[in-house]
């Protein structure tokens, strides 16, 4: 009989839906496409489907798509995603908190004394010639209404092309 696992031949047994690592997987046919799955996930293939009928397959495509993230999420190597700020100053501060100064009608040294710092430090942040620390930044955007920081998108999975949700078609072509 033709067996698909030792054709695979990986020392250990990863589930292809989850990224699980498991003693074995078996082989099942999700959407007609073949893949080689720990007994969580095997339960999604097609045959049970069908034969507890149609009405499911709602639930269910959605319980294969959060296992596919689970298994993004253990493939994906550590140090890319940390979780850490993604925030970070914009390039045109000064400008930004005296344009917004300004349009509140505060002097430079009502602002910087409504903020507690010296005038001459609020003047050499305007003119981008001092970055302020966080803390002041918090200060001065609370103060003026306004947010100093820019998101910046991060682009996971640039590597291998694909950024955001990998869909299960996605994944079968990378392997
Ligand atoms: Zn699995």
């Amino acid at each position: 009989m033709f067996n698909y696992i030792s054709v695979v031949g990986m020392e250990h047994m990863i589930c292809e839906m989850c990224g699980k690592d498991v003693p074995t997987t078996k082989p099942v046919f999700i959407e007609r496409t073949k893949l080689n799955l720990c007994g969580a996930c095997a339960r999604f293939g097609d045959e049970q489907r069908e034969s507890k009928g149609v009405a499911q397959k709602g639930p269910s495509a959605q319980a294969i798509e959060q296992r596919l993230q689970s298994r993004e999420r253990r493939m994906q190597t550590r140090d890319i995603y940390s979780g850490k700020e993604s925030r970070h100053l914009m390039d045109e501060y000064g400008e930004a908190i005296r344009t917004a100064r300004m349009r509140k009608g505060l002097s430079q040294e009502d602002f910087a004394a409504s903020i507690g710092i010296k005038k001459g430090m609020l003047s050499k942040i305007e003119a981008n010639d001092l970055i302020p620390e966080d803390k002041l930044v918090a200060r001065i955007e609370k103060a003026l209404g306004i947010s100093l920081m820019e998101e910046v998108a991060y682009s996971g999975g640039t590597q291998s092309g694909s950024s955001g949700k990998m869909t299960l078609q996605d994944f079968i072509r990378r392997e």
